[in-house]
C-alpha cells in the first residue's frame, strides 16, 4: 500500500467528488460506491459488492448497471428545482418536463422516469414515428405532455392525430412550413383538433458541440417571416386557439450559460409579440441543452459547462418573468426536454482489464533477463555508445541526452535494415533506450520548464491495459466526438495508482482506445492505475454513460449489446442494494442474425465441410461431432472474452 495515500487523494485525483456530484464517492474499503440520495447517512451501494453478486450469478462482464434510484432522483431534482424558484420568483405559470426518448428508449429507464415524474406531470418528447409509437401507449397524467419534434411525413402527423383521439395532449410541433397545412387538412379528415407548437429558428447559437442546431442555418424551425405566415394561416383557418407552445432547442450539452440566457431572451420576446398580436399560447419549451459536467471542471470545455441546475432554472424562470411582465403578457407555463441531464449518471458501464502492452522498458517478459544488459565481446559500437549514453544520464545533462538516444536509435534502426546489427544487438540497444526513456522521465517530473516534447514521455511510456469491451459499444461519443468520461477502478482506491496507462478495447481497430482522461488541471494523455496482480481481477468503471450511448453504440467487430444489470437501492438489505432484474446482452447469433446470417445455416455448412474432413479421414467422427457441437454453442455465447 502506498504511503500516506488515502481515500481523500484517490477522490481528489479521479475528480469523483466534481463529476460525480453527490452520487458516488469512496468508501473505507477503498471502493467506489453509490449514494443514491446524495447523502452520507443514506443507502450506500458498494459497487464492489455488486460485482460479486454479478460474479456468484455468472453474468460474464462487460456489464451495465443501471441505478434506479440515481434515475428517479435526477426526475425529482429537476422538477423541484423549477418548482422551488418558480415559488420563490412569483411566477404564475407551472413547470413540466418531458423526457426526450431518445436519450435513452429503454422501456425500464423510461417507466422509471414517468413513475418517478407522475406527480409532477412529467411527459415524452419524440422525434419520430417509432418514438411515438412508444410515447403513445404509455398512460400520462392527465396534465402531462407529448411533445413531437422533427420531420414529419402523413402517418407521423395521423399518429399524432390518433394521440389526440386518446384524449392525450399532444403537442405537433411546426418544425417546417409545409407541415402545418398538412396537419390541418389531416385533422379535418380525422375529424379531431390538433394542439399546435412551433419551433422559432432563432439567431442564438449554442455553445459546444451542437451549437449548430441552432442559429439561421439551423435543420429545424420556422423563420419570423413563416411564424406569422402559420398565425395567418391559422387564423383564415379559425384555428388560432390551437396554437399552444412555443419551442426551441439550441443543441445539446451547452457549455456556456449565456447562450441560455441569450436564447431564452429572445425567445421570450418573440413569445410576447405573439401573444400580444392575440395568441393564446400557453407554454414556452426551452428545449434540451442543459449540459453534464463529465469531466468535472465546471468550465466552458466541451465535455462540461459553465453553470448548475440551479443557476440554469433561474435564469429561465427570472429572464421569463421579467420580460412578460414589461411586455405586460402572462407568464407562460415553461416546459424543459432535458434528457441528457436527467439520464446520464444513472448507468455505467464495468469492464475488466485483462492484461496489458508494456513497453520494452516495462515488460516483465525481459526484465529477470539481465543478460541483455551487460556488456558482451563482439557486440556493435552502436550498443556500446546507447549504453554510455543510458549510464551517463543525470538530472543536468538529461535534455542533450534524450536527443542523443533518439539520434542513436535511428541510426541502429538504420544499420538494422542495411544487416549491420543483428536481433541480439537491436534487442540491447532497444531496451537500453526505453530504459534511458523512463530515468529522463523521472527527471523531467522533476522539472516545469521542460520542452512539450520531454512532457510527452509520459505518454510514450505508459502501459496501456487491454479491456473487454468496445468502444464503439459502450463509449461511442469518446471516439466519436472526443467526448470525456470519468473512468475510475472500482476497488485498491485507497491504494496508491502507480501505473500510467491509456486503455486498449478489444475491437481490431486501432481507433477503438481511450487515451483521453480527466486530469489534475487539464486533460490527460494517461489514467493512473493500479499495477495489475496476479489472479486478481481489476475492474474499471466508466461513467455518466446513461444518455445517447447506449442507442448510438454499434456492433462494430460484432461485439454486441451487454448484459445489464438494473439495482435498486435497500436500505433494510445489509448491502443496500438489490438486484431487480438482469437482462441478457447479445449472443453471437443475435448480432449475426441482424445481419441476415442463419445460425443454423452457419452451423450446417461448417458441419458439411467437418463431414468431408471425416470422409477424408483427416478427423475421427467422434472429434467431428464433438467439434460441432462447440460450434454451435459458440453461437449462443456472449460475443465479449469470457476471462
Ligand atoms: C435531442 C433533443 C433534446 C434533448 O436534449 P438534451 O441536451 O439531451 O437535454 C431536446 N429537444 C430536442 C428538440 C432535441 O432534438
Amino acid at each position: 500500500m502506498g504511503m500516506n495515500w488515502t481515500i481523500t487523494e484517490a477522490d481528489k485525483l479521479y475528480n469523483i467528488e466534481r463529476w460525480g456530484d453527490g452520487y458516488f464517492a469512496v468508501n473505507e474499503h477503498g471502493h467506489l460506491c453509490i449514494l443514491s440520495t446524495k447523502d452520507l447517512k443514506g443507502p450506500c451501494i458498494d459497487i464492489s459488492d455488486v460485482i460479486e453478486e454479478v460474479e456468484k450469478l455468472e453474468i460474464q462482464f462487460p456489464v451495465v448497471i443501471r441505478f434506479h434510484d440515481i434515475l428517479r432522483s435526477q426526475v425529482i431534482n429537476i422538477n423541484k428545482t423549477f418548482n422551488k424558484i418558480i415559488e420563490e420568483a412569483k411566477f404564475a405559470g407551472h413547470y413540466y418536463g418531458v423526457f426526450p426518448i431518445k436519450v435513452n428508449q429503454m422501456r425500464e429507464v423510461v417507466e422509471e422516469v414517468l413513475d418517478a415524474g407522475t406527480p409532477y406531470h412529467c411527459g415524452l418528447e419524440v422525434g419520430s414515428k417509432s418514438e411515438l409509437l412508444v410515447a403513445l401507449a404509455f398512460n400520462l397524467s392527465a396534465q402531462a405532455l407529448t411533445i413531437v419534434n422533427g420531420y414529419k411525413d402523413q402517418d407521423f402527423l395521423r399518429l399524432a392525430l390518433l394521440g389526440r383521439k386518446m384524449g392525450k395532449n399532444v403537442i405537433v410541433v411546426i418544425e417546417q412550413y409545409s407541415e402545418l397545412e398538412e396537419l390541418l387538412q389531416l385533422a379535418t379528415e380525422m375529424e379531431v383538433e390538433p394542439i399546435i407548437g412551433i419551433r422559432a429558428k432563432l439567431t442564438t447559437e449554442g455553445s459546444g458541440k451542437w451549437s449548430g442546431s441552432s442559429g439561421e442555418r439551423a435543420k429545424f424551425g420556422l423563420t419570423i417571416p413563416e411564424i406569422i405566415q402559420a398565425t395567418k394561416y391559422l387564423q383564415k383557418n379559425n384555428l388560432s386557439h390551437t396554437l399552444k407552445l412555443f419551442h426551441f432547442h439550441i443543441g445539446s450539452q451547452v457549455t456556456d450559460i449565456r447562450c441560455i440566457k441569450d436564447a431564452v431572451t429572445e425567445g421570450v420576446r418573440i413569445y410576447a409579440k405573439l401573444k400580444q398580436l392575440g395568441l393564446p399560447i400557453d407554454y414556452f419549451d426551452i428545449g434540451g441543452g442543459l449540459g453534464v459536467d463529465y469531466d468535472g471542471s465546471k468550465s466552458l470545455c466541451d465535455s462540461s459547462r459553465n453553470y448548475t441546475l440551479r443557476e440554469y432554472a433561474e435564469d429561465v424562470v427570472y429572464i421569463l418573468k421579467q420580460v412578460c411582465d414589461l411586455e405586460d403578457v402572462d407568464h407562460p407555463h415553461i416546459v424543459s426536454e432535458t434528457g441528457r441531464a436527467v439520464a446520464s449518471p444513472h448507468s455505467c458501464v464495468i469492464t475488466n482489464v485483462f492484461g496489458k502492452i508494456s513497453t520494452v522498458v516495462n515488460n516483465n517478459n525481459n526484465n529477470g533477463d539481465q543478460s541483455f544488459l551487460l556488456k558482451s565481446p563482439g557486440e556493435h559500437i552502436l550498443v556500446n555508445d546507447m549504453r554510455e549514453i543510458h549510464d551517463e544520464l543525470n538530472q543536468n545533462n538529461f535534455q542533450e541526452i534524450y536527443n542523443d538516444a533518439i539520434q542513436k536509435r535511428e541510426e541502429m534502426i538504420s544499420a538494422f535494415k542495411l544487416g549491420i546489427i543483428d536481433l541480439f544487438d537491436r534487442a540491447k540497444i532497444e531496451i537500453l533506450y526505453w530504459k534511458a526513456l523512463a530515468k529522463i522521465n523521472q527527471f523531467v517530473k522533476k522539472r516545469d520548464d521542460v520542452p512539450d516534447e520531454l512532457k510527452e514521455l509520459d505518454n510514450k511510456l505508459s502501459e496501456r491495459y487491454l479491456c473487454n469491451f468496445s468502444v464503439f459499444q459502450s463509449a461511442l461519443d469518446t471516439w466519436a466526438i472526443g467526448q470525456i468520461l470519468p473512468i475510475v477502478p472500482i476497488r485498491r482506491l485507497n491504494e496508491k495508482p502507480t501505473v500510467l496507462a491509456t486503455l486498449a478495447d478489444i475491437t481490431c481497430d486501432s481507433d477503438g482506445k481511450i487515451d483521453n482522461f480527466i486530469g489534475h488541471n487539464k486533460h490527460s494523455k494517461t489514467l493512473p492505475l493500479h499495477e495489475l496482480k496476479e489472479g486478481e481481477p481489476y475492474y474499471l468503471g466508466l461513467f455518466l454513460t446513461g444518455a445517447y450511448q447506449d442507442i448510438m453504440g454499434d456492433n462494430h467487430n460484432l461485439f454486441g449489446s451487454l448484459n445489464e444489470i438494473h439495482i435498486y437501492s435497500d436500505d433494510d438489505d445489509p448491502s443496500d442494494f438489490y438486484i431487480e432484474e438482469v437482462i441478457k446482452g447479445n449472443t453471437s447469433k443475435d448480432v449475426l442474425a441482424i445481419l441476415q446470417y442463419s445460425p443454423s445455416a452457419l452451423a450446417s455448412s461448417v458441419k458439411k465441410i467437418l463431414d468431408k474432413q471425416i470422409q477424408r479421414k483427416k478427423i475421427r467422427p467422434r472429434e467431428g461431432v464433438r467439434l460441432i457441437d462447440f460450434y454451435e454453442k459458440c453461437l449462443h455465447e456472449y460475443t465479449y472474452l469470457k476471462k
